[in-house]
């Protein structure tokens, strides 16, 4: 099954039963809770490109 990282608290979560999503700069991002999500879209930069390190 096809899972996204939270980009706030890193958790997987899986992407066809994700209830928490969100449209960012064309890219979708997928969270394990509305906290995360509205952390998320109140500072966007703030989590966005964590994985792309190394
Ligand atoms: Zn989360």
């Amino acid at each position: 099954l096809a899972e996204a990282r939270d980009p706030v608290c890193g958790m997987a979560v899986e992407i066809a039963t994700a209830r928490y999503l969100t449209e960012y700069q064309g890219e979708t991002y997928y969270f394990c809770a509305r906290s995360c999500q509205h952390a998320f879209e109140a500072d966007p930069q703030k989590y966005r490109g964590v994985e792309e390190r190394g």
